[in-house]
């Protein structure tokens, strides 16, 4: 077998030591993590725990530090500095935090928000809500043909105060030019935002050259635990952003009548934070750019294109518009075969593959009836992985054709 075939991470992941021929297709909604990721969080947790910011005791500060230590290290991943890093429960939560912290004091009547018609749900409802409530109007950018983004700029006017996009998408898996669009953005004096969930895993991400006022990620899609991620707000916007939740751990002196905030990333991290979680995402970071050292790009690269190959070839499969600039995510639909029952053919040749409309609904109405079947690859995908799924169409047609 030459070394294209053959994934040098996979023996990383005990769930393929117990499953070896195990054939996940479902990385986009969550990727697998890595003993070198649960180390790093049981090291943690066994030894070295103790509640932070509070305790005068060397263990608590050695905790603190520690979780300071995470902090810079996913900042460094995206480019940016820890004084503009936020740990959030994900990218869903993120979101809801601009929209609420960001978005809600700057949208009143007759404003406008402007987001995509790729959006997932997470990058949707929030803007919505803030939107309905303020009496704003919700403009939602079509796509090109291949699945990209249209031009935004006939959307923008002087009452458009956000605009957020997704870097890529999570069904069509097409990259989006966001450093294109936050420049646009930022010549009108609009505040632009990043989801870059999907993309976070197979793009260098360089916050700085992307030039956006925020971007958010989950740790659970680059091989990290899953109940926390990562949301990057440029210093000057957050400053004047007031807090969000509230509680302990963002006071600075509370009174029975008066209370004053933290400044910085702290204001926005009420309550005991998500340590484990955060000694994950930090081992998670490291893991991943390790790969991406020893040539993780061009193997899953090569790896995709030979997964497009083989799906190709079935004249019942149509697959969803995508352009050549795409993170190694496909996904098909069927005039013959429902979506749902193909998945569940496939799981039993152990291959896992989701079916439905991925949290994007409005997107998928555009594109088709009854939702489609998605194939994404992560670190432990194999070319034994693609034979297999072969093998499981040919015998879905035999079945369902
Ligand atoms: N945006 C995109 C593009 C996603 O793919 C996802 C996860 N499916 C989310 C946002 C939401 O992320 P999470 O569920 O980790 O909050």
């Amino acid at each position: 077998e030459n070394e294209m075939s053959v994934s040098k991470w996979r023996q990383d992941f005990s769930v393929f030591q117990q499953r070896p021929d195990w054939a996940y297709f479902d990385s986009a909604a969550s990727c697998q993590v890595p003993e070198q990721v649960l180390e790093g969080m049981l090291n943690y947790q066994r030894e070295q725990h103790a509640n932070v910011h509070r305790g005068s005791y060397q263990q608590s500060q050695h905790a603190t530090a520690l979780y300071e230590s995470w902090r810079v290290r996913v900042a460094g991943f995206i480019g940016t500095s820890a004084d503009q890093l936020i740990f959030t429960r994900g990218t869903t939560e993120s979101m809801n935090l601009l929209a609420d912290s960001l978005a809600r004091p700057r949208v009143g009547k007759g404003d406008n928000i402007v987001i995509s018609l790729a959006e997932h749900h997470a990058n949707w409802l929030p803007w919505e809500r803030v939107c309905r409530e303020a009496g704003a109007e919700l403009r939602v950018v079509p796509l090109n043909e291949d699945g990209t983004i249209a031009d935004v700029e006939p959307f923008l006017d002087e009452r458009t105060r956000v605009l957020s996009v997704t870097h890529a998408s999570n069904v069509l898996g097409v990259i989006n030019p966001v450093a294109d669009i936050c420049a646009l953005a930022r010549s009108r004096g609009i505040l632009s935002v990043v989801d870059a969930a999907q993309s976070a895993a197979h793009i260098n991400l360089d916050v700085t050259q992307i030039d956006c006022d925020a971007l958010a990620f989950s740790a659970h899609k680059i091989y990290g635990p899953t109940g926390i991620g990562a949301l990057f707000i440029k210093s000057d916007v957050l400053q004047d952003m007031p807090p969000w939740q509230v509680g302990g751990g963002m006071v600075d002196m509370v009174y029975e009548n008066d209370v004053s905030y933290l400044q910085g990333v702290s204001r926005f991290e009420a309550g005991t934070p998500n340590l484990i979680g955060a000694a994950g995402f930090a081992a998670a970071v490291e893991y991943l750019q390790q790969a991406r050292n020893a040539g993780s790009t061009a193997y899953l690269n090569q790896l995709f294109n030979d997964l497009l190959a083989v799906v190709e070839r079935y004249d019942w499969l149509q697959m969803l518009p995508h352009s050549n600039g795409r993170i190694p995510v496909l996904s098909v639909h069927s005039d013959k075969v429902h979506p749902r029952d193909l998945a569940m053919l496939l799981d039993e040749s152990g291959i896992a593959a989701r079916a439905g409309r991925h949290c994007a609904q409005p997107l998928i109405n555009a594109l088709t009836e009854e939702g489609c079947l998605r194939f994404s690859l992560g670190l432990y995908s194999q070319r034994d992985d693609i034979l297999r799924l072969a093998a499981g169409l040919d015998n879905a047609a035999d079945l369902l054709l």
